[in-house]
């Protein structure tokens, strides 16, 4: 099976499975013990806290361990509902993951305003500019990149704005973590990530908090983690995320090439060729070099899902699938795709470990299922 589904979930890479082996192994007691065993586990877990600090560019006091980041994201907008007057606003872009999207409507109502993005997913810098230099809401929410798209946000300059108003801004960068380097994340006031999205263990992530803030906990128990964040923390997928995120951080800096998007951009050509009538979504914004949002000419999703199951691809449509019926994608909505179109849209997101020839791969069996549709093969 050749596995085009990363921006779901990444295999966990071999680096992350020794450091929790040997975490396991080595690290028994609870960081809040007042012996010596606990110390060991409280100094591993300070050293893991440094190291995301440093890859972010922030201060190690500012990191919380999180379950992933549904809990961390999550955990801002009830910091923000908590915190604010009946009358303060979050804005937050219309393509945001449904665990911001729901919680900051859970939490707002109609007092989260979605931030307008163009056709090619980018949010609307000049609508957010207007809107700033107006009003001003009480925390900005734009991801670094979009989980279905690939779409790259321009997280630099609306952190600039932001700043500028000093409006706290707050971003989602659970698919930019591993793919591209997370250097300047730390100068964002709210960073979010989980380490199964760059070859980590599920059930970890992070929320990066302003320097020396008080953050109201959703979970309350125990005073762990600044008492931003109650219960025992689990320190060897902790130390397998830093030891996942250490190696994409060098992948990174060694694969200049990979970054610009060269194999993708081949792809797309020869798609675009051997299937007339099909369109690359945001073909026209930067995007992420390991991710493809095609509209297909013809077919519905699950038909083009099975029949590449079949052929040994596994990919996606990038949407929240629920009871097994796809609702047509927020995202595409977002950026004024119809309902019908939205339903032919195939997410391909490759890996680190992917080859030039398995995209090579996957365009011979998308031409060749665009035959059999046509009642060509
Ligand atoms: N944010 C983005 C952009 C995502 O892609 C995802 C997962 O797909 C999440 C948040 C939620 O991550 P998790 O399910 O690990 O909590």
């Amino acid at each position: 099976m050749i596995y085009f589904d990363h921006n779901a979930t990444a295999p966990v890479m071999r680096e992350a499975r020794e450091a929790w082996l040997a975490a396991t192994e080595n690290i028994s007691g609870n960081p809040s013990s007042p012996h010596g065993i606990g110390n060991r586990a409280h100094v591993a877990l300070k050293e893991a806290r440094e190291k995301l600090a440093h890859f972010l560019g922030c201060h190690a006091n500012d990191i919380i361990w999180m379950s992933g980041a549904t809990e961390a994201n999550n955990t801002v907008m009830h910091h923000f509902a908590k915190t604010l007057d009946t009358k303060a606003e979050v804005w937050i872009s219309s393509i945001e993951h449904p665990c911001v999207h729901e919680s900051a409507k859970y939490y707002f109502g109609k007092r989260a305003k979605l931030i307008p993005v163009t056709h090619d997913g980018v949010i609307d810098f000049d609508w957010l500019t207007a809107e700033l230099a107006d009003t001003r809401p009480a925390l900005v929410g734009v991801m670094a990149a979009n989980n279905e798209t690939g779409v790259i946000q321009p997280w630099r300059e609306i952190l600039a704005i932001c700043q500028s108003y000093e409006v706290p801004f707050f971003t989602d960068a659970v698919q930019w973590l591993g793919k591209m380097p997370a250097k300047d994340l730390g100068q964002c006031d709210f960073v979010t990530g989980a380490a199964h999205k760059f070859g980590g263990p599920r059930g970890i992530g992070f929320l990066k908090i302003p320097h020396k803030s008080k953050i109201t906990p959703l979970l309350v128990g125990g005073k762990q983690e600044q008492g931003v964040r109650a219960g025992t923390e689990n320190i060897p997928i902790i130390l397998s995320m830093l030891a996942a995120l250490e190696a994409r951080e060098k992948q990174i800096g060694h694969s200049q090439h990979l970054l610009r998007g060269i194999w993708r951009d081949n792809f797309e050509k020869k798609l675009l060729k051997d299937l007339p009538g099909m369109t690359i979504v945001g073909a026209n914004s930067p995007r992420l070099w390991n991710t493809v949002s095609a509209l297909m000419p013809d077919g519905a999703q699950l038909k083009w899902l099975t029949k590449l199951d079949k052929a040994g691809f596994a990919v996606s449509t990038g949407s929240a699938c629920t009871t097994g019926k796809e609702e047509p994608s927020h995202v595409l909505a977002a950026m004024h795709f119809k309902a019908a179109e939205a339903h032919r849209v195939l997410r391909f997101s490759a890996g680190w470990e992917t080859t030039e020839s398995d995209w090579d791969a996957l365009v011979k069996a998308l031409t060749k299922i665009h035959e059999e549709i046509h009642g060509k093969a």
